[in-house]
């Protein structure tokens, strides 16, 4: 399995991308910052996303993705999420009122978007590989994901403050080959992180005691203004494991 990091960021500044994952060049892991990265010919071939939850720093490539490949023959996004987040791409983003609601465009019958539920813990096919949604502790509904090819597993807690059972399926994954996990404020607005459902470097290192596994983990969701202070904080907490993603970059597991 690989995947390419086309975002990896809590804000959007110039071309610092929010948050978005390729897995093997077909699967999205969240939809931040899809066309922002990619060629026409390299959107067409997107046709699945899990998406965590409905903020917009995860979502906001959606629309522009259905838009952009509208005329291709054939062409059907299929966006797997939480039936919560389900009901709010449904009801706030494809809702005839901030864009079309490409769910029944062009008929009902063959549209170009898909929105499909998955359900806590469940195993379900997509793109070749098993992903499994588990809950994690965000401001809104929010689902990690594990994603497995039978050989390597990577694991995505999407959005989170502390949590539980992700850890505890994640520490049980067999192929697990990586880790992605978040880190979003400077230790000083720990408040702020937690009132948010966000990490600080002080509660990462925390969370990283509860993984079992010698993986690397991987961290996203820098808010862009304080990226020097909290590069500086993660790397204070002295855990080998834990890796500053780079935006552009392509990761074999
Ligand atoms: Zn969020």
């Amino acid at each position: 399995m690989k995947f390419k990091v086309l975002g990896c960021y809590g804000g959007n500044v110039q071309t610092i991308g929010m948050t978005a994952f390729l897995v093997n060049d077909v699967l999205g892991l969240d939809g931040g910052w899809v066309t922002g990265a990619l060629s026409l010919p390299e959107q067409e071939k997107v046709r699945d996303i899990l998406i965590s939850h409905a903020h917009l720093d995860h979502t906001c490539s959606l629309p522009f993705i259905v838009d952009n490949n509208f005329a291709v023959p054939g062409f059907c996004l299929r966006i797997h999420a939480l039936p919560e987040v389900v009901d709010a791409l449904q009801n706030h983003l494809f809702n005839n009122s901030t864009w079309p609601d490409f769910t029944c465009l062009p008929n009902d019958k063959n549209p170009v978007l898909r929105l499909l539920e998955v359900h806590d813990e469940q195993p379900f096919y997509v793109a070749g590989l098993t992903a499994r949604a588990i809950r994690v502790s965000h401001l809104v509904p929010t689902a990690g994901f594990i994603v497995d090819d039978g050989q390597s597993a990577l694991a995505f807690s999407a959005d989170t403050g502390p949590t539980h059972r992700f850890w505890e399926i994640v520490n049980d994954t067999q192929n697990l080959k990586a880790i992605i996990t978040e880190c979003s404020f400077p230790n000083e607005l720990q408040r702020i992180a937690d009132i948010s459902g966000h990490l600080s470097p002080q509660t990462l290192g925390e969370e990283v005691k509860k993984i079992k596994r010698d993986v690397p983990i991987f961290l996203y969701g820098f808010k862009p203004r304080f990226i020097p202070v909290l590069t500086e904080q993660v790397q204070a907490l002295s855990d080998p494991r834990l890796v500053l993603l780079e935006q552009g970059r392509t990761y074999e597991l």
